[in-house]
């Protein structure tokens, strides 16, 4: 145990569930079985009191409480995410999760991902739950209360302060929850600055390829991951096993997407960010063009506020926000383009582009969210020139 708790993220992905390893093989088995067979001897049979308790990572009844790959993928987070983690279906079913165990009168809340909301209004229609505005006062919080932050958030890309909402909730007895799914580990650690629970949508950078639908929580508190617990096996919103499986393998490349990503989005953005700052441009240059099609970007990379720096010290994510000269070109440039794909969703090994009208009909219809992934950075950059050039020429 000692040389892992020593050693890098990098490393803790593709061993912090080493002791998991039932088997020969190097890389994990696909265990699909929901069922586990007792022991054959009377002797050992023990009837069960409390699942929950006498799991041990090796243990295996029924794959509703506990199964292999998802053990093992929570063992990988856990160390990760510097809390325990429990694996859920989905993100929102992660969030579901969080507002059943807290079970708060109210929910301080902003704009962000709209599917956020939607569980918020199935608590309230549940529990009376009242949603408040994220920058209501501190008064208005009683104790149990939650705020709820992502940062950064969706679909612009840009961050709060989560160490001010921390203060802010617990100066009230409220708890913190931070859906921290743009800023992976590696970009991020919320408990380091006050959150008493972290959320992420998995199926986003820690699933990373696209193809699993999955959803995580964290917290550092040993009665919360008991309760969680409790409440999945009751619930039933697990992660499957093959999405738990598809989740380790993913998991031990994460660091170096993120990174990947991260950096070339950094250098799209700061292309576009010159070009867009550029002062009276020749005509014809691609400064010219890019003033052309281009109105704004969100990110927090264009933030430069002092804190940011401290809450995400190796860069600001791989997702970005643009806001376009005109809805028409909005609507028109994801068809221009030949890398970017134009479809929902983000943190997939490949880039993406979203007129963010289609999922989102609260958002500015002249805004297109971008997922930066894997590819060259310049070959990106070219693709959304010549995007650029075609929108701006057809004028
Ligand atoms: C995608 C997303 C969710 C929801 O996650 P699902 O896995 O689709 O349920 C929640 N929060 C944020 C910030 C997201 O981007």
């Amino acid at each position: 145990m000692a040389p892992l708790e020593n050693s890098h993220p990098a490393t803790q992905a593709l061993h912090a569930d080493d002791r998991l390893n039932l088997v020969t093989d190097v890389a994990p088995p696909i265990h699909l079985s929901t069922t586990f067979r007792y022991s054959h001897d009377p002797n050992e049979l023990v009837p069960s009191e409390d699942p929950v308790a006498e799991f041990d990572g090796t243990n295996y009844v029924y794959a509703r409480e506990f199964a292999p790959n998802a053990t093992r993928f929570e063992a990988i987070l856990s160390t990760l995410l510097k809390g325990n983690a429990v694996a859920y279906a989905t993100g929102l079913a992660a969030l579901y999760a969080a507002l059943t165990l807290l079970n708060p009168r109210r929910v301080s809340v902003g704009e962000g991902y709209h599917g956020s909301h939607e569980v918020i209004s199935v608590v309230s229609r549940l529990s009376g739950l009242e949603k408040l505005p994220l920058d209501c006062p501190a008064e208005s919080l009683n104790a149990g209360d939650v705020i709820l932050l992502e940062t950064p958030i969706n679909p612009l890309g840009t961050a709060f302060n989560i160490a001010a909402y921390a203060e802010k909730a617990h100066s009230r007895g409220a708890y913190l929850i931070v859906d921290s799914t743009f800023a992976p580990p590696g970009l991020q650690d919320p408990f380091l600055w006050g959150a008493d629970l972290v959320m992420h949508s998995g199926s986003k950078y820690f699933g990373g390829h696209s193809d699993l639908l999955c959803g995580v929580l964290a917290t550092k508190r040993d009665d919360w991951t008991k309760q969680l617990f409790e409440d999945r096996v009751a619930l039933g919103n697990v992660l499957g096993n093959l999405e738990g499986w598809l989740g380790t393998r993913s998991l031990r490349t994460m660091e170096v997407r993120v990174q990947r990503a991260s950096e070339n989005s950094a250098r799209l953005i700061s292309w576009l960010h010159n070009g867009l700052n550029a002062s009276m441009p020749a005509a014809g240059s691609e400064e010219a063009t890019i003033q052309a099609v281009l109105q704004k970007i969100y990110h927090a990379s264009l933030q430069f506020e002092p804190w940011l720096k401290l809450q995400m010290p190796n860069g600001f994510g791989p997702v970005f926000a643009i806001i376009l000269t005109s809805e028409d070109f909005a609507r028109a440039l994801p068809s221009k383009l030949h890398l970017f794909q134009h479809a929902t969703s983000l943190g997939g090994v490949e880039s993406l582009i979203e007129w963010r009208a289609m999922s989102d009909s609260k958002v500015d219809r002249k805004l297109l969210r971008i997922s930066v992934g894997l590819e060259n950075w310049e070959d990106l950059k070219n693709d959304l020139l010549q995007a650029f050039v075609a929108l701006a020429g057809a004028r």
